[in-house]
């Protein structure tokens, strides 16, 4: 059976051994070595990752007691060096520990026990046996871990029998094991695990609660350490001193300058519309001049939204019992729109025409809109609508 050199020392990320078995299933080849520090996906924390013998590592799962890496190719010796991806590792290892100091101080604090625990490459989450957390809750859980991660506190791995158990105050005693792994946070907790932990509290570096959901009556909270946490931390930065300097803000004003922004916009687009609801009564009027013989008005506007569109048609079918056949090219759609008294149902000439000009859409039979991929097939369908549906055509 393999050595499992992950669970004696999570600090070993290169090492040399031998390939004690290999088999290819399915065009992947499952190799067992003689040891690993390839920790096998389990306990919430995802396997690790990384080449035997330069060979890419694509996964690593545990059967029975036995320590399966998936791999493309099979290396060409027995004799093999192995690399696991440092980072990666560094982060579960982290994230792990991390875990069970925020677990711990969730129960001292406020009694509320962990039910699950996620890792995954962009987040870290447990899900805490409560329906809600306040603001202050989270701020002193925060603090709590903090000042143990700074009081630098062992983290020790033993083993015991089972039937020891009942002298550790473990939360849950996992099934069916004569032995249990015990990882200690010294005057903290025990918890029986089988991850990879780092050797005292201050290796965690530090433990930042990101964000809260909902999630089946739990409180899911998502949290974030060390190293992951720098790298965010320096992206996050860089996000914010960007948008300062395109704004001219210094970075605690921007909060405030958002603000502002946001109310500039909300006006001024409210003085757009006016506008706009003006200007749409002037085009009605010079079409409804313009195009007085006929069933339809028709026109292709190139500066107008389909939504802008409307606003024009309705001032047109509030006048006119015309049925308003607009196309804006900013969109490559066109809009059918009439006031109801046309027997001709727009949602139907969209249906049964618009596909032979490679165009799609629908609506009612007041209003309709289709969408053309080519702006020369969109004129042809608006050619083909007004010469060939003059008659008010009925469509079944
Ligand atoms: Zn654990």
């Amino acid at each position: 059976m393999t050595n499992k050199l992950y669970y004696t020392d999570p600090f070993i990320y290169q090492w040399k051994t031998e390939i004690t078995a290999s088999e290819n299933k399915n065009g992947t080849w499952e190799i067992t070595l003689k040891d690993t520090a390839f920790y096998p996906e389990g306990g919430g924390q995802p396997c690790d990752l990384g080449t035997i013998d330069g060979i890419e590592v694509l996964a690593v799962r545990k059967e029975q007691d036995e320590v399966i890496h998936i791999l493309n190719e099979k290396p060409n010796r027995t004799l093999v060096n192995c690399s696991l991806n440092k980072e990666r590792r560094i982060e579960h290892t982290q994230h792990h520990s991390g875990q069970h100091l925020l677990s711990a101080v969730c129960v001292e604090l406020y009694d509320i026990g962990t039910v699950s625990f996620h890792l995954s490459n962009d987040t870290a989450t447990i899900d805490l046996n409560t329906p809600s957390l306040s603001r202050q809750q989270l701020l002193n859980i925060e603090a709590r871990v903090n000042d143990y991660i700074y009081e630098n506190r062992k983290i020790n791995v033993f083993y015991i029998n089972t039937n020891e158990a009942s002298k550790y105050a473990l939360r849950k005693v996992p099934s069916g094991h004569e032995q249990l792994r015990i990882v200690q946070i010294e005057g903290i907790e025990y918890n029986a695990c089988g991850g990879t932990h780092v050797q005292t509290t201050s290796q965690i570096g530090l433990l930042k609660l990101m964000k809260t959901e909902k999630h089946r009556g739990h409180v899911r909270l998502f949290f974030s350490c060390g190293m992951r946490l720098l790298k965010d931390y320096s992206k996050k930065n860089e996000w914010v001193s960007s948008i300062a300097n395109r704004l001219s803000s210094p970075p605690e004003k921007l909060p405030e300058k958002i603000e502002k922004l946001l109310s500039d916009n909300k006006e001024a687009s409210q003085k757009y519309n006016a506008l706009f609801e003006e200007l749409s009564y002037e085009i009605a009027q010079k079409l409804l001049s313009e195009q007085e013989d006929g069933p339809f008005i028709s026109t292709i506007f190139d500066q107008y939204s389909i939504k802008e569109l409307e606003i024009i048609a309705r001032n047109i079918t509030n006048q006119s019992d015309k049925t308003v056949v607009f196309a804006s090219t900013l969109e490559n759609k066109i809009l059918l729109l009439h006031n109801g008294t046309s027997p001709l149902h727009c949602g139907q000439i969209i249906k049964n025409h618009a596909a032979a000009f490679s165009g799609k859409g629908g609506g009612d039979a007041k209003k309709a809109q289709a969408f053309f991929s080519d702006i020369e097939q969109l004129k042809q369908f608006i050619e083909f609508v007004t010469t060939n549906l003059v008659q008010a055509e009925k469509i079944e």
